[in-house]
């Protein structure tokens, strides 16, 4: 059995009750089961170490019986009617949406952060339901006439076919409904690989998938400790037609490495180290607002946080003392985690790798402006923390601190800011605050990112097309082209008719 050091079951009754409702088991088929091997794993609450639940813990044989079911059911699945499979997903919408209060309760306890964000996070990840519930029913192929008129071209878009998805920790549902989502409005049959620190919501939102009508077999959940041996099983397996996966570039890398013996298609969304710049022309207010958001969403451990920020040396004094105030206003402790501030990093481990970061940029030459201390009591708390003039070469710069720490350093040249922004292996986000239309362009056009917030600090959106470039990943989810990811292209060549009947 796999076990750690947890500190006693320390739960409310409400909580007790919703955690007690999840299945702890793997979905394979249909049918809830235990590991084959009986064995299990814990998950805790980083909130106060508490014990939250035992989770079967998925073999890598279980994961093939998984990928076995994903088969099953493919030709079926992906033979229903688009307006089915769309119905289904709109179904899951509304069911999601009823029970939001729930699901905020399990993200919060299983993962950490404040009721207020884990809500935030249930409407995002509902919105992915009703957004390719949508997307179900606009399909769409093409037919046209060659060139030379010798053929009729019939160009359709078919589902890739069984998929594994493997999905973080940081937003346990929004990352599964993101990938789920599109795979059953496409047709895909799946097999989900929940991160071992949140599997609950995981597990409660299939069941809340079967409610909804999805027939035994779309949709099979193996959570697991033994993650790279299941996983590296799956993708060796011919049956498996597509990896959709987020999570660290470090991972990522790996993962990409072992699809290329079946040339899977895959679609990875990777680590970030988003720039946010603040022009001289800023509406400085709206800049400390938006880099807030952007910042401590999440405590900090998003893949699309501001990491590093560039602020015109004209009006750096007046953003530094004004996000500093307002990280003190927002502070972070149990008591944030049922109102308006921020709860723990993930882990001990977590916020000891951002406190490093700190003591190192403070050893390069950084001020601390506020924060920066290791909090004592239970719970892996860091306090939101400001440091300014932080050079270039500080490691905070250079790495996603996935905390709530903001690094600030003064440029004076549009082009040495972009300069600065590009100077990264990532290129997922960035963030700019400025009037200035025409600089505006020049950004779209010049830094190397997948998205870009203009005067605000949050860009995710169901509707659009999330992903990054560089190190950051490849492909998109959500838009119109979160679908195309689940889609292989076919055509067919008709021969024309001759010209008389
Ligand atoms: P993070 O650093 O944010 O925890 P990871 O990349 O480590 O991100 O994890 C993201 C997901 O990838 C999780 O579901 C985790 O279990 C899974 N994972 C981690 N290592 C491997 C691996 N070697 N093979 C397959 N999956 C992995």
């Amino acid at each position: 059995m796999h076990r750690q050091s947890f500190s006693p079951v320390v739960v409310d009754k409400r909580q007790a009750e919703i955690v007690s409702s999840v299945p702890k088991h793997i979905l394979i088929g249909g049918l809830w089961q235990p590991a084959e091997d009986g064995n299990i794993f814990l998950v805790e609450n980083p909130a106060s170490g508490a014990l939250l639940a035992e989770i079967a813990n998925a073999t890598p044989r279980d994961g093939m019986r998984a990928l076995a079911a994903a088969e099953q059911a493919q030709t079926q699945w992906a033979a229903e009617p688009p307006r089915y499979r769309g119905e289904i997903l709109r179904k899951a919408f509304e069911l999601l949406t009823r029970d939001k209060d729930e699901f905020a309760l399990l993200i919060s306890m299983e993962m950490g952060k404040s009721l207020s964000e884990a809500r935030s996070e249930v409407a995002y990840a509902a919105e992915f339901l009703r957004w390719f519930s949508e997307e179900a029913v606009r399909i769409h192929g093409r037919y046209q006439k060659a060139p030379d008129g010798a053929t009729r071209q019939i160009i359709s878009k078919n589902p890739v076919g069984p998929c594994l998805m493997v999905t973080p920790w940081n937003f346990p549902l929004a990352m599964m409904t993101r990938k789920v989502g599109p795979a059953i409005a496409a047709g895909c049959t799946m097999v989900v690989k929940p991160a071992e620190m949140t599997p609950l919501s995981a597990l409660r939102f299939a069941e809340l998938m079967m409610s909804a009508g999805l027939p035994d077999g779309v949709l099979n959940v193996v959570p697991t400790t033994n993650a790279s041996i299941l996983v590296s099983g799956l993708l060796g397996d011919r049956r498996l037609k597509k990896l959709s996966f987020t999570g660290s570039t470090r991972v990522g890398r790996i993962l990409l490495a072992a699809s290329a013996k079946n040339i899977l298609r895959t679609s990875m969304e990777l680590g970030g180290n988003a720039p946010f710049i603040i022009f001289s022309d800023a509406d400085l207010n709206a800049a400390v607002e938006g880099a807030v958001q952007s910042k401590l969403r999440n405590i900090g451990q998003a893949c699309t946080a501001a990491n590093r920020f560039y602020v015109h040396a004209s009006v750096a004094r007046e953003f530094v003392e004004k996000l500093a105030r307002r990280f003190e206003e927002i502070g972070s402790g149990q008591a944030a985690l049922t109102g308006d501030g921020i709860g723990p990093l993930i882990s001990d481990q977590a916020r000891h790798d951002v406190h490093a970061l700190v003591k190192d940029a403070i050893a390069c030459g950084a001020t601390v402006e506020t924060g920066g201390i290791l909090p004592d009591g239970a719970g892996y708390f860091y306090p939101p923390t400001v440091l300014s003039n932080v050079p270039a070469t500080a490691g905070i710069m250079q790495m996603e601190a996935f905390g709530p720490v903001a690094p600030i350093m003064a440029f004076t040249e549009e082009s040495e800011a972009i300069a600065l922004a590009n100077d990264s292996d990532y290129g997922l986000a960035a963030y700019a605050y400025t009037q200035n239309l025409d600089r505006v362009l020049r950004l779209q056009d010049q830094l190397q990112v997948g998205m870009l917030g203009v005067n605000t600090g949050m860009i995710s959106d169901p509707a659009a097309p999330f992903g990054g470039i560089k190190h950051s990943g490849l492909g998109r989810e959500g838009g119109m082209e979160g679908i195309d990811e689940y889609l292989i292209t076919k055509y067919t060549a008709l021969a024309s008719p001759s010209e008389q009947a």
